[in-house]
């Protein structure tokens, strides 16, 4: 029989991905109902050879290119664990410097009207709603697929939000709100990181946006204004290479204090500027 240490790191080296210790220990943890601070325990437990055949099969499905988050069905996202299925974008630790501006903007007791457009999983809308107990949080998507899983994950955290099965501002009629974020997508539709990892698994409408990923974007950036309140933060995450098109399209719509922020890697992330409409 092996020990936990040792079936880590057999595992880890047969994943081979930049992130292949990780996956080890969520795979690992997923069939014990574990999470990686008990391994630093337990490095010396044998594990059980169903457990271990249970595990194994599961790296199995890892090294064929199958998501994590797709085979345990989970992944965390700022404090909170979301369910993920094929209909949604796996969350993203990038995406939590969206959160993070989005908090950085208002005090946290302040009742705010937010919408996440294109929720997904729920991600953004969620961790708002966790953070920002006073606000009342929308959050749209044109998937009713996503939107069900979304709304599942909003029932497991305890967390209040109002789900709107809508393309964009489509179905909000002329609703307003003091801050509009968006993880929307936006790779270009021949990139070729799109058969590579774990975009090969994902739903192609929640990745690809036009022959320069900005389709999706442009449409937001333009419609925003007619959702803002005075003085209302509209924050979207885009491509590392997207910064300037970006800030572009939110000047072109007459924002202000328009800035694009860099992710923990140093590439553009996350571009945010204010309505300038006074009241
Ligand atoms: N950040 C993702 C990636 O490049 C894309 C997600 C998106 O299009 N919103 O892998």
């Amino acid at each position: 029989m092996a020990t936990i240490t040792a079936l880590l790191r057999e595992a880890s080296s047969e994943i081979g991905s930049e992130s292949a210790r990780i996956d080890a220990e969520l795979l690992l943890g997923f069939v014990l109902e574990k999470n990686s601070a008990w391994f630093i325990a337990h490095g010396d437990d044998e594990l059980h050879p169903t457990v271990q055949a249970k595990f194994l099969e599961l790296l199995q499905r890892r090294k064929a290119g199958e998501p994590v988050a797709h085979i345990i069905g989970s992944r965390g996202f700022w404090t909170l664990d979301l369910a993920v299925t094929a209909d949604t974008l796996i969350p993203r630790p990038e995406t939590e410097l969206l959160v993070e501006l989005a908090i950085s903007k208002f005090s946290p007791d302040k009742k705010l009207r937010i919408l996440d457009l294109g929720t997904g999983t729920g991600a953004i809308a969620l961790a708002m709603a966790s953070e920002c107990k006073n606000s009342a949080v929308v959050a749209v998507d044109k998937s009713a697929n996503a939107l069900a899983v979304a709304i599942e994950n909003a029932r497991t955290n305890h967390l209040r939000v109002e789900f709107i099965q809508s393309d964009w501002f489509a179905g909000l009629q002329n609703r307003k709100f003091d801050l509009i974020v968006s993880n929307p997508p936006y790779i270009p539709s021949n990139d070729p990181h799109l058969s590579l990892g774990d975009l090969r698994f994902e739903p192609l409408s929640a990745l690809v946006s036009g022959s320069d990923g900005l389709d999706d974007i442009r449409l937001i950036v333009s419609q925003s204004q007619k959702h803002c309140l005075p003085h209302a933060w509209l924050m979207i995450e885009h491509g590392f290479d997207q910064g300037e098109a970006v800030r572009g399209l939110f000047f072109e719509a007459g924002f202000v204090h328009v800035e694009t922020v860099r992710d923990l890697e140093h590439r553009d992330r996350v571009t945010v500027g204010q309505w300038a409409e006074m009241p």
